[in-house]
């Protein structure tokens, strides 16, 4: 298996756009069928840490549907280096966890409550010289990693670029990435994230002043949460566009930045760049007459 950043392709968004606004989207869903877009980005200089303190386990934590845990599994096995998960739940059987598994990752459950509590966890495996990536990648390196999404050619000619949030860490990337003339738009797909802008900001040097712009209307009622009309939704823009999206975070990107586009947020003249951030794999959840691809 093995990723190709050159599948990366903008595709202009007809239906997305207007006389005076352009949308477009930086299909990064395009690198590999089940390792979603940003999870690679994000992943890529934990693992050169990892090698460069010449670990050859890597541990970290997710759910049963986790873009991050079945990336880190696929990753580590191109690396040659063994990955160990850290699953919520008592047991757990779904697609994501069979392919992380099928990629030689060892799967470890832990109960919801002890779940809270990852430090007790990581003090528990201290003696096994394993390098622990945090839950959903989210730090330091994630975001520098993030930030390398934005190594496009044209990048410059984008006056905004729209993203998903969850722990906000390619946010951060891509607020750190961005130019003076450049702004950064995040979609939180979790209820009430009141921490969210401080999450990205605390992984900002501290001189930044780019503003940290996060919109909270869109969750459709929470974390992968995903009533009829997100589904319809998915369906009616992937006619539209032929674009594939995920329920728990690209599906909420692109219907906010339709309703950003028609409530007249961009400025004429915009040139708006939406990150698809992947996350495919996880429509896995639903049932298979559910969605039309
Ligand atoms: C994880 C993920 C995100 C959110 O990334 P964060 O860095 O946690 O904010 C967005 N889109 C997809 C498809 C993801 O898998």
């Amino acid at each position: 298996m093995s990723f190709d950043l050159k599948n990366i392709v903008v595709q202009p968004l007809n239906s997305l756009s207007s006389k005076s606004v352009q949308l477009s989207t930086l299909r990064t869903d395009l690198i590999h069928p089940v390792v979603s877009g940003n999870k690679w980005f994000k992943l890529r200089f934990y693992l050169e840490e990892a090698k460069r303190l010449k670990c050859n386990t890597i541990a970290s934590f997710g759910g049963a549907y986790s873009n991050h845990i079945v990336a880190l599994a696929a990753v580590c096995q191109m690396e040659g280096l063994h990955s160990v998960g850290f699953i919520r739940g008592e047991s757990g059987d779904s697609p994501t966890l069979a392919d992380a598994k099928a990629f030689g990752m060892t799967l470890q459950f832990i109960d919801r409550e002890n779940y809270k509590y990852k430090e007790v966890v990581i003090a528990e495996n201290s003696h096994l010289d394993w390098f622990w990536i945090p839950e959903g990648g989210f730090g330091l390196l994630g975001a520098n990693g993030a930030a390398t999404i934005l190594e496009q050619p044209q990048i410059a000619t984008y006056t905004h670029i729209l993203c998903a949030c969850g722990t906000g860490t390619m946010m951060a990337g891509l607020v750190k990435a961005s130019l003076p003339h450049q702004s950064v738009v995040g979609i939180s797909v979790l209820k009430n994230n009141s921490g969210l802008n401080h999450a990205v900001q605390s992984l900002l040097p501290p001189d930044t002043n780019k503003k940290i712009n996060t919109i909270h209307d869109y969750h459709f009622g929470g974390y992968a949460k995903h009533p009829p009309a997100l589904i319809d939704f998915m369906n009616d823009f992937y006619l539209r566009e032929k674009v594939p999206t995920d329920l728990v975070y690209t599906a909420k990107l692109f219907y906010a930045a339709e309703q950003l586009l028609q409530s007249r947020y961009f400025p004429d003249g915009s040139n708006v760049l939406i990150i698809h951030s992947g996350g495919l794999q996880g429509n896995r959840s639903l049932t298979n007459e559910a969605l039309m691809y």
